[in-house]
């Protein structure tokens, strides 16, 4: 190949990785700033309600007693003690009321996996409306176009490899990326070539990698995933999975795999979706598991390793699908919205337990329990099923161009999207005085340890990150991600991977945070 060629082809490739780290780059430029609702707080507030109860009588000027009423009353927010009783009865409610687990178990066990443009996922979307109709809401749908690829059958087998004892094969354990083009019915058979980084590809010679299968062995950071910050680890590999494909077709690969984008060590592949860039082929794209990438990257270090790469999923034409928007009505400002929500599609390998049926049950749990407890806060509380997160995002985008005028009433908005392991109390992205606001708040969710305080920068909810980007604040449970990515978009995202306790936990953070906010005084500061 000739020099102009093979630079222009660098070129490409490198234009595309720079799309990317916009797109796909998570949380690593993230300031994290935490504020514990201390327990001095908390006793600032007790007093206040003993003090709100207490004969009244003036203090002398400048007195402890009137520094402190000065204090607690700043500690008490836009909250009057009788909407903190309100709070804790929500948050114990949402404790032994098991309904948010029952209808998790129906949207996984009874509808199954997700993937949009599926007959379940328009089944899903059907449940859901009418659940939220018997709750005493007003449903809308809302039309949105989404992508419908189908996966087929996916196999990958090693014919040649150092050592091999003769007329044997080896089997890889392989999955298709969400999007991936399929190989002939027969496979592709083509020499694997292992590296760890896009520049370790870049810098091979073109001639060398044409034609071949090539696999983005990155390791998945455990260590990082381990002291809970299973996101991070994420973010780091994304775009391995996002453009690795089209890099490495870009490149003259005839195939992309890529190290599964997970901790677990069970050699489970974890899909996702890639995104095939413009003008460049598309290349069949799949994930394998971190075993078999480990033994890719053994074996080739010894001498030549061929695979045969069988992939036939199938990308028909996009088909109609729906948010689900249910809306309980605010008391006093009902054009105002304080939205909650959890994406309604999933995967296809496991049935979406964990990514994110539970986000969808922790807001339906919202409403469910006001329902319950018959609250009908100020604002309005607006639950919203979005559909296609996974997909490329397309409900969210759609929700964004249909309410565009309505957003300065959004007050906030709300989306649990990273499991329902324990949550340690709030994450939101704002401004720095968000955590003063909040902090009343906070204390009102420290009985169930969930009473941090966190700032974040990047948006890690994907599908209110627009929203954000307009200036509506948001926010999400601070959801323990330790064991999140061992069964995140693989065939293990199941229904037991749900713990009752942890899910309720997180349907109190939300749904007090969510009365919170729509029944205040005073809306949460927004950003600038
Ligand atoms: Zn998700």
């Amino acid at each position: 190949m000739s020099q102009p060629a093979e630079n222009t082809k660098k070129w490409q490739a490198v234009a595309l990785i720079r799309f990317f780290d916009r797109k796909g780059s998570y949380r690593k430029q993230s300031m994290k700033i935490r504020f514990l609702a201390s327990p001095i707080a908390a006793v600032f507030f007790v007093l206040n309600c003993w003090a709100q109860n207490a004969p009244a009588s003036t203090p002398p000027p400048n007195s402890f007693l009137e520094r402190l009423t000065t204090l607690t009353d700043s500690d008490s927010g836009p909250w009057t003690a009788e909407q903190f009783a309100t709070m804790g009865r929500i948050r114990d409610a949402a404790m032994t009321d098991p309904n948010a687990y029952n209808m998790l178990a129906h949207l996984t066990d009874n509808i199954g996996p997700r993937l949009s443009g599926s007959p379940q996922a328009e089944a899903a979307v059907l449940w859901v409306a009418a659940k939220m109709r018997e709750m005493g809401t007003s449903v809308t749908l809302e039309k949105t176009t989404v992508p419908h690829w189908v996966r087929g059958k996916e196999s990958a087998v090693l014919t040649v490899w150092p050592g091999m004892p003769p007329g044997t094969t080896q089997k890889i354990v392989v999955t298709a990326l969400g999007n991936s083009v399929s190989t002939s019915a027969d496979g592709l058979t083509a020499n694997v070539i292992v590296v760890s980084s896009f520049a370790e590809l870049r810098s091979l010679p073109v001639d060398e990698i044409k034609g071949k299968i090539v696999l983005f062995n990155r390791l998945f950071d455990k260590e990082l995933t381990a002291q809970g910050s299973g996101l991070d680890a994420y973010g780091q590999n994304i775009a391995y999975r996002g453009i690795g494909p089209s890099f490495g077709a870009s490149l003259g690969a005839a195939a992309v795999l890529v190290r599964s984008l997970g901790s677990g060590d069970f050699r489970l592949p974890h899909t996702g979706l890639t995104l095939y860039g413009e003008g460049v082929d598309k290349v069949p794209s799949a994930a394998i598991t971190a075993e078999d990438a480990d033994l890719l990257a053994r074996l080739s270090k010894q001498g030549p390793v061929t695979m045969r790469l069988t992939l036939t999923p199938k990308t028909l034409s996009p088909v109609s699908s729906y948010n689900v928007i249910a809306d309980w009505k605010g008391s006093e400002h009902p054009e105002e919205v304080v939205l909650v929500s959890g994406h309604l599609d999933s995967w296809d390998l496991g049935t979406g337990a964990i990514d994110d049926g539970a986000g969808v049950a922790i807001s339906m749990q919202t409403i469910h329990l006001l329902q319950l407890l018959n609250i009908h806060p100020k604002r309005t509380i607006r639950f919203v099923a979005w559909m296609n997160e996974e997909f490329g995002v397309s409900g969210a985008t759609t929700y964004l161009q249909e309410h565009a005028s309505e957003l300065t009433h959004h007050t906030a908005a709300l989306e649990s999207d990273l499991g329902c392991d324990h949550p340690t109390g709030l994450t939101f992205f704002g401004t720095p005085e968000v955590a003063r606001y909040l902090t009343p708040v906070a204390n009102a969710l420290a009985p169930i340890g969930a009473s941090v305080l966190t700032r974040s920068d990047e948006v890690t909810a994907e599908d209110i990150a627009g929203m954000v980007q307009l200036g509506v604040p948001g926010l999400t449970p601070s959801q323990d991600s330790r064991f999140y990515f061992n069964y995140h978009h693989s065939a293990a995202d199941t229904l037991d991977k749900v713990n009752v306790q942890q899910l309720n936990e997180n349907t109190a953070v939300m749904a007090v945070t969510a009365y919170a906010l729509a029944d205040a005084s005073e809306v949460i500061p927004r950003r600038k």
